[in-house]
């Protein structure tokens, strides 16, 4: 199989090499020069990328990306039967109208964004929420746990970035809570490394609190003792709690907290530090 893997950021890049390391044949594309120097199997244009390709993986910032990419146009040109596999975290209605029109064209679609970060994608360990037609499914499953250990297909088209935006509300909320307890702790004097530890043993802990420590030092590999080099960008973690108020909006739930983060983080990425990872936000909220 023949694979074209589109965009080769934080998390394209890691995941189009293990697909390589597998033995597969992969061909990449990125539009920036510096995300194509991350690996040694870039082609000279999307068109080349896409070339023989049986599948095509989009990994792109947003909707309107993805949309760039998989054009009514491109979709038109491919050979029918085409395997497109969006692991972007985008919105429902693009992800729903995109997989209608791949199906127009004969080729099958799915949605399947991941959580794990990069050093989930590195080691091949992501998990995947999946939505699309079963015979997608199945199609794709084999790449997909080459990427990742957890692949939960949750129904049809856009089921997937539901999971996603529901997934990450609990993140952008539990980091909210993770910093504000990491500065209160600041300010009644407790030793950070001494809180870290108790915290990670005890009923606080969480995926957060371990990989995205907010306070430089405790976690050695945790962005924050890196300068705060993402992870995962705040611009980023703004977009997919926006994209969780709309679809709450859309189904009608109330969701005080997630409405909060969401403001949050959209105003602490709209400032200059919207590509620091998003525990970066922490700077913000200590306030000694
Ligand atoms: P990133 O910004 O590091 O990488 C995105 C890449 O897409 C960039 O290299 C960019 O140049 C490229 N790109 C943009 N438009 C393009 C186009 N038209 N054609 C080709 N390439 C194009 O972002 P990331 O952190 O890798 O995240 C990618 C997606 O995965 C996002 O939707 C994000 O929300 C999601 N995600 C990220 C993480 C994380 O920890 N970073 C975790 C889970 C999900």
């Amino acid at each position: 199989m023949k694979i074209a893997f589109i965009g080769l950021g934080t998390m394209g890049a890691p995941m189009a090499q293990c697909l390589k390391q597998s033995g597969l044949d992969v061909a990449g594309w990125d539009v920036t020069p510096t995300a194509r120097a991350r690996v040694d199997f870039c082609a000279d244009d999307l068109g080349t990328a896409l070339e023989g390709a049986d599948a095509i993986v989009t990994m792109l910032p947003a909707g309107s990306d993805v949309e760039a990419v998989l054009t009514p146009r491109l979709l038109s040109e491919l050979p029918e039967g085409r395997l497109l596999i969006d692991c972007s975290t985008i919105d429902v209605e693009t992800t729903r109208r995109l997989a209608e029109l791949a199906e127009e064209h004969k080729h099958l679609m799915l949605d399947a964004p991941v959580s794990g970060g990069a050093e989930g994608a590195g080691k091949g360990a992501l998990s995947f929420m999946v939505g699309g037609i079963t015979d997608a499914f199945k199609r794709a499953k084999p790449l997909l746990d080459v990427m990742g250990t957890k692949v939960t297909h949750f129904g049809p088209s856009g089921t997937g970035q539901a999971a996603k935006a529901c997934h990450n509300m609990i993140c952008g909320i539990t980091a909210l809570g993770v910093c504000e307890a990491f500065a209160l702790a600041d300010g009644l004097g407790l030793d950070a490394d001494k809180f870290f530890t108790l915290c990670q043993g005890a009923a606080a802990q969480s995926w957060i609190l371990e990989n995205r420590c907010p306070v430089p030092g405790p976690a050695p590999d945790a962005p924050s003792s890196h300068g705060y080099a993402p992870g995962f960008a705040a611009r980023l973690m703004a977009k997919d709690l926006g994209l969780a108020q709309a679809a709450a909006q859309a189904c009608g739930q109330e969701t005080p907290f997630g409405a909060q983060a969401a403001e949050r983080f959209a105003a602490f990425a709209a400032g200059k530090e919207g590509d620091l990872d998003f525990s970066a936000i922490y700077r913000t909220i200590l306030s000694r």
